[in-house]
């Protein structure tokens, strides 16, 4: 089976994939792990995300459910821990108004299934000492986590490598089908017979050469700049959230603050209005971060569904037969906002 894109999706389909016993090839044109899949914040927040989709966020709550064990497995397999903690998110109100928006909004989390908490000021304060000493409020969703995406990028592809995955370094991949299915696919290296191909080629996954129009994903690029601040370990816990912007702390001392979010095709270039912005809404949300170093500024790009949002599900794409094996069979991994 060959997977094109060696992102978190791609090799998380590589992996699992191997573990069952089939023969996998990654092709990737860049490094593994290195584009979305490292821009990343890494929360795993299906409820900040505020979906109205009822399967996908079904789909993000047992996802969560299994993280741990999937994080614990691929430290078992190659010693490399993703860092999965579950210190909640925090949504904080600096105003009454919007203190009173995030309390009415408790009870569709509840229903959701999330575990909810409204924290008035001295709570919010005891929790995240950080926090705008004016705060108001704050709405705790407890059972909300993040992993460091990056270490689970190195962690995914250590394990693939691990299973015998071959990961292939390529220019320029070409699918190869007739009206009827896949074929394979064309490198430089010549023609390689595949009969899967997983695209996973993230926000380019619109554009890979060959597929047929039936099988083509309707993506388009969402840029997204992130700045790192260095702060002392532990001094903040929680995914802390003001408005749509967030501070994300990691456990090797940086506090992440995302994201932009700015349709302008594959440009990947950090700007002085976006990093203006976060860093506003950073000092906003926790003013005595004024002395933090600024350590990193990076951009990446989400791949949000174009006229079709959420996910794209396993439905087979009919290239006009009526066999189950004349179809594509076209799994695709979208977001139903391009949220983070
Ligand atoms: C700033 C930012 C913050 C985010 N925060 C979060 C968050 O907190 N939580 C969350 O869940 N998600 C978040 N996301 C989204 C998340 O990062 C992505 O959904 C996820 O990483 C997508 O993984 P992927 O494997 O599909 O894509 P990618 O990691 O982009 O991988 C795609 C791969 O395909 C390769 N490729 C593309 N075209 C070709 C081709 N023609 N031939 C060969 N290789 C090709 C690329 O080189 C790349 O390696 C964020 C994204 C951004 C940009």
């Amino acid at each position: 089976m060959a997977v094109i894109g060696a992102g978190l999706i791609g090799c998380g389909v590589a992996y699992e994939l191997a573990k069952r016993g089939c023969a996998v090839s990654v092709y990737d044109r860049a490094e593994p792990a290195r584009a979305a899949s490292w821009a990343g914040a890494g929360m795993l927040a299906p409820y900040s995300e505020a979906t109205d989709d009822d399967a996908m966020l079904a789909l993000c709550r047992e996802a969560l459910a299994v993280y741990p064990a999937f994080v614990e497995e691929l430290r078992e397999r190659v010693g490399v821990d993703a860092h999965f903690g579950r210190a909640g998110a925090l949504h904080v109100a600096l105003d009454a108004s919007r203190f009173f928006e995030l309390a009415t909004r408790a009870d569709a989390y509840r229903e959701a299934g999330a575990v909810v908490r409204v924290l008035d000021r001295a709570e919010t304060l005891a929790r995240e000492p950080l926090v705008a000493r004016d705060v108001v409020g704050s709405l705790l969703i407890e059972d909300e986590a993040q992993i460091d995406n990056r270490r689970l990028g190195r962690a995914l592809v250590a394990a693939c490598e691990a299973l015998g995955v071959h990961f292939k370094r390529v220019d320029d991949v070409v699918i190869e089908a007739d009206a009827r299915r896949v074929r394979g696919l064309r490198t430089a290296r010549g023609f390689v017979s595949a009969s899967v191909i997983v695209n996973a080629a993230g926000a380019w996954a619109g554009e890979l050469a060959g597929v047929p129009d039936a099988a083509r994903v309707p993506v388009r690029p969402i840029a997204g700049e992130m700045v790192a601040l260095a702060i002392p370990n532990g001094a903040m816990r929680a995914n802390v959230w003001l408005g749509h912007r967030y501070l994300v702390p990691r456990k090797d001392g940086r506090l992440l603050i995302g994201a932009t979010m700015e349709e302008r095709g594959y440009n990947t270039r950090v700007t002085a209005g976006g990093v203006y912005a976060m860093l506003d809404a950073a000092l906003t949300v926790a003013p005595a971060l004024a002395g933090s170093a600024v350590v990193e500024t990076w951009a990446g790009l989400r791949c949000p569904v174009r006229r079709i949002h959420g996910p794209i599900w396993a439905e087979p794409c009919s290239t006009g037969t009526s066999s189950p094996q004349d179809t594509f069979e076209m799994v695709s991994f979208s977001r139903r906002l391009p949220r983070n």
